[in-house]
């Protein structure tokens, strides 16, 4: 039987509970076989992360230890290059079945940013994409987005059929937290209790993480 696997790629920089609850329930509203959490080694599209890359690993692998079917790919971390979803992508197919289905599940945000993304008119050639609602989404996409919403979209998500091509918006429990916001609290002394799993809370202080700036 076809398998169908969500992958989830971010800075994490600190992973929460956005990312997590996003990841949940979009696993459980499509029944996947395993939702990936893939870190990113060299963010195309931004400031390099303030902690190291080998940290993000660790603090996404504290909060889905023993959460199935979320589960943590390091590949991004392991390639020389910069982070290009494509290439995950390609990579991830060549491991897969034909008919294997592949989702991924991009914040509002990051669906917008699509049009600067290397080789971005490809990547529904090996995946369908998810687009999950983030509370302080802007409505309008932007215009270079239009006609691929046009041709690809389903308004009912679970109507998504085969290995990939269509797009799908889908709601999670709207949680209006950014990693921003976390190393914000954390640089200005503020708790972030409650915003990260208590794993990866112990971590940050274990670690000396995102220190408070006097
Ligand atoms: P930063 O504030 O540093 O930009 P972030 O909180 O947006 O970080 P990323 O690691 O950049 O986190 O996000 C990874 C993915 O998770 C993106 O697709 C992003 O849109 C999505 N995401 C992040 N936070 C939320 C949230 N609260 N609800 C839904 N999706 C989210």
């Amino acid at each position: 039987m076809a398998k169908k696997i969500g992958i989830l790629g971010g800075t994490f920089d600190p992973i929460h509970i956005g990312h997590l609850r996003g990841a949940l329930e979009v696993a459980e509203q499509f029944g996947l076989d395993e939702l990936r959490l893939i870190p990113c080694a060299r963010p195309p599209h931004r400031l390099s992360p303030q902690v190291s890359a080998a940290d993000r690993l660790a603090m996404v692998r504290c909060a889905v230890d023993d959460v199935p079917p979320l589960t943590v790919d390091d590949r991004e971390l392991r390639r020389e290059r910069p982070s290009y979803t494509i290439d995950t992508l390609e990579s991830l197919r060549g491991e897969l079945a034909p008919d294997d289905q592949l989702f991924l599940v991009l914040g509002w945000d990051a669906f917008c940013g699509l049009p600067g993304w290397h080789r971005w008119q490809e990547l529904l050639d090996h995946c369908h994409i998810l687009v999950l609602q983030r509370p302080e989404a802007a409505s309008e996409p932007p215009e270079a987005l239009r006609n691929l919403l046009a041709a690809r979209s389903v308004g009912d998500p679970q109507a998504l059929a085969g290995p990939g091509g269509q797009i799908a918006f889908v709601w999670q429990t709207p949680l209006e937290v950014s990693a921003t916001q976390i190393r914000e609290r954390l640089a200005s002394g503020r708790s972030v209790r409650f915003l990260v799993p208590d794993a990866v809370l112990a971590y940050i202080h274990a670690h000396g993480l995102y220190p408070a700036s006097n």
